[in-house]
């Protein structure tokens, strides 16, 4: 029997259903509504998301089916490879085994797909006809784009500026794909008028981009909006990496002690984690689940955690989170997708319970990581995803230091080949510090 495992087709080793972890965590704080500051009642969302996802974000169940529409479209690029770093444990002279799970092979580049797929698919089956959305480093724009696309829907992107001047790429691929852009703050909208009336400079943020595109959302008819991390139904639809890497370890016959994921909103490391997770709350094994965020927005070593806006105009409910406030201006980093104030209630919860911990990553180390892992593996990463590779370095020099062979998993979340800028300033700099 054992043997057949080997040969399952690509169609079967994509995993059917989606893990919820509100099944084995106790009842988190309740979103607020932003104006009553009640408890908020699922319907009062309606005005925002699909009816179908509105019941993952408060589902309990464990597993959720992926619709067999959703699966199709996983199956161009999932499972994605689990690959041993041997050219990076070698580089680093390590007796830790390192492992990453490679979400840089999806047509877009990164893992926001499998949640675009998904909130694209809710949508449509509701009647819905055209989406709105808010992106920072464009990633996220991106993936929706070409996800609305296959299901005939129109998508229209609110871009922080600093990345909409800075990284023209993404933009050219989201049009592309057949989606709208425009700069954030502009014009086009009441909040986005009023956040340039009091700052007519502002490289924009991910918050002020948020506001428009839910204020886009609420004012034309058949227009949804879309979120492309923080959400429970968004850490949902991400299980997919971490289920498919309980296979493959499986099939590999190893197991992580150590879990490492870059953190945004929380997508990319909860998707990785929580599988492993459950295993964890249910009193059956203990891995050590770090957050490796940026040094320039440090919600999760340096924020509280309270009740917050996702937003920077105070429209989306109040959210149970660590949080630098909706106001921050977060430092001009590289990664813009880390560039976002606070952390989604699921992940906040698990760091408050210290389930998880978190560290935050100085930018160069962040760009001197980056710059290994690529000459050791041949992938040039996503400047987000240098974070976890950096922990994950700090933790194989720890092992060899200490002389233990831990096995370390971190998530590459993307590739680089559109953020090269980013890479270029780092090695002119590098030039000019050893001249
Ligand atoms: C958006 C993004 C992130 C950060 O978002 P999370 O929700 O924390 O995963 C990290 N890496 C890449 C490549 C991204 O596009």
């Amino acid at each position: 029997m054992k043997t057949t495992k080997k040969f399952l087709l690509p169609d079967e080793r994509v995993p059917k259903v989606w893990y919820n972890v509100l099944a084995d965590m106790p009842d988190l704080q309740p979103m607020l509504h932003p104006v009553t500051r009640e408890p908020l009642q699922p319907s009062q969302l309606e005005p925002l998301f699909a009816k179908g996802l509105i019941e993952q974000e408060f589902s309990k169940e464990r597993w959720i089916p992926i619709p067999e529409e959703v699966r199709t479209l996983y199956k161009i690029y999932r499972p994605t490879p689990l690959v041993r770093a041997s050219g990076l444990e070698k580089a680093l002279d390590t007796p830790a085994r390192i492992y990453f799970k490679n979400e840089s092979v999806s047509p877009v580049g990164s893992h926001k797909l499998n949640t675009a797929i998904a909130q694209a698919y809710y949508n449509k089956i509701e009647g819905v006809k055209h989406l709105t959305t808010e992106t920072g480093a464009g990633q996220w724009g991106t993936s929706l784009s070409i996800a609305g696309k296959h299901f005939g829907l129109d998508v229209e992107v609110f871009m922080v500026r600093l990345s909409y001047e800075q990284k023209p790429y993404r933009k050219i691929a989201m049009q592309t794909y057949g989606g709208t852009v425009h700069p954030s703050p502009g014009t086009s909208t009441e909040a986005g008028r009023k956040f340039l009336s009091e700052n007519p400079d502002t490289p924009g943020t991910l918050g002020m981009a948020i506001s428009e595109a839910c204020e886009r959302a609420m004012k034309q008819p058949d227009t949804k909006y879309a979120l492309g991390s923080v959400l429970n139904m968004v850490m949902l639809h991400q299980t997919i990496i971490g289920l498919e890497t309980e296979e493959q370890f499986d099939m590999a016959g190893d197991y992580p002690d150590v879990i490492i994921g870059c953190f945004g909103g929380g997508s990319n490391f909860g998707g990785i984690s929580l599988p492993f997770l459950r295993h964890q709350l249910a009193g059956k094994a203990t891995f050590d689940c770090i957050a490796a965020e940026s040094a320039g927005c440090p919600k999760l070593t340096k924020g509280t955690f309270r009740y917050d806006y996702g937003d920077s105009a105070g429209m989306t409910p109040l959210i149970p989170m660590f949080t630098l406030g909706a106001d921050y201006q977060p430092a001009a980093i590289h990664a813009g997708g880390l560039r976002y104030h606070g952390a989604g209630a699921i992940m906040s919860q698990l760091l408050k319970d210290r389930i998880i911990r978190a560290v935050a990553v100085e930018q160069d180390t962040c760009f001197e990581a980056g710059s290994l892992f690529a000459k050791a593996e041949g992938i040039i990463p996503a400047p987000e995803s240098n974070h976890a590779i950096a922990v994950a370095i700090q933790q194989a020099l720890q092992a060899k230091e200490e002389g233990t062979d831990k096995v370390i998993l971190f998530n590459l979340s993307g590739h680089g080949l559109l953020d090269l800028p980013a890479y270029e300033s780092y090695n002119y700099l590098r030039a000019a510090s050893t001249k």
